[in-house]
């Protein structure tokens, strides 16, 4: 229990008659990187503001780097936080901005690199008022960064980045995490996260539907390998001793099979066994994207 980074044990909160959160029990241990995902209004900001103390839950108990959030929160210093909205005094320039939650942090050295890390160095004195999306973006990721924070909390942190600032975004997670950092990251990009998170967590009208590595998800779910193949002229005798369960669809010289997940290994021997039917072979597991689904239909259960 004390390595735990968060502990959450039936945690609920409602808003009046609204369920935002019910009932959610997971924890988080030092070096994740964590994606809370869910359709919008599934209670991901909500369990952020709770992990931060900014709401008090309704029932149930958590634990923030040992503490409970919402008594005299002294480890709130060692959390870094990007709200979904960033919102900064638009008549300040980056430089003060950052300065000034530096100070707060006892982190002033921080500013210049952190600025340069998120590509904000040339803008770093202009006022922030001028800037676009995505620099407001890069700056409220430069404050969340700020003191090497043991938990980082950032609510859609990718949203307006442009590509090569979200690999380098990636990048500083990795490097974070190394460091035994905690990140959870709620996002709507499935795709994006799926190389890059250790651990899944599925939000769905404010209950938690599934928790896992993307790993242990999919041997949850067994949904569908497919596989591509390159094939030639002696594949219809492969085709007819395919091991039950698995679909085919073919058109010159591809075909593509959609097999249990379980029987992957069997139908990867089968394919063997010719020596020459498949030419070339592409496997596919199930995307996050796929998992999500399954998981929203109700698979979970
Ligand atoms: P999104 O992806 O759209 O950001 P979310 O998963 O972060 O959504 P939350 O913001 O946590 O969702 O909201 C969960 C539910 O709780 C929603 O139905 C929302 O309307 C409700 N809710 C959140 N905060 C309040 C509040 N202060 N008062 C009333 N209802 C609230």
């Amino acid at each position: 229990m004390a390595d735990l980074t968060v502990s959450l044990r039936g945690v609920s909160r409602h808003f009046g008659r609204q369920i935002a959160v019910e009932d959610v029990s997971f924890s988080l241990e030092p070096g994740q990187t964590v994606a809370l995902v869910g359709h919008n209004g599934a209670g991901k900001t909500t369990l952020m503001k709770l992990m931060l103390g900014l709401i008090r839950p309704s029932g149930g108990t958590l634990s923030v780097l040992g503490e409970d959030p919402g008594r005299g929160f002294g480890a709130r210093r060692e959390i870094g936080f990007l709200p979904e909205n960033v919102a900064f005094n638009p008549s300040l320039t980056a430089r003060e901005l950052l300065g000034f939650y530096a100070r707060l942090k006892g982190a002033r050295s921080e500013v210049g690199p952190l600025l340069a890390q998120v590509g904000l160095e040339e803008a770093a004195n202009r006022r922030v008022g001028t800037y676009s999306k995505g620099m407001r973006q890069r700056l409220g990721l430069a404050q969340a960064l700020l003191g090497s924070p043991r938990l980082l909390l950032l609510d859609e942190p990718t949203t307006g980045l442009d590509p090569s600032l979200r690999l380098s975004f990636y990048e500083t997670i990795r490097t974070l995490g190394s460091k035994g950092a905690t990140v959870l990251l709620s996002s709507h990009a499935l795709g994006e996260l799926e190389q890059r998170a250790d651990r899944v967590l599925i939000m769905h009208r404010g209950r938690l539907l599934a928790d896992g590595t993307i790993g242990e998800l999919r041997r949850l779910a067994e949904l569908p390998v497919r596989m591509r193949l390159r094939v030639n002229g002696s594949w219809p005798a492969l085709e007819a001793a395919l091991p039950p369960g698995t679909e085919v669809t073919r058109s010159d010289g591809i075909v593509d099979l959609a097999c249990p997940a379980p029987r992957k290994m069997e139908v990867i021997r089968h394919l063997a066994s010719d020596g020459t039917a498949v030419k070339d072979m592409e496997i596919t597991p199930p995307s996050l994207d796929e998992l999500y689904a399954h998981f929203l239909r109700g698979g979970g259960e």
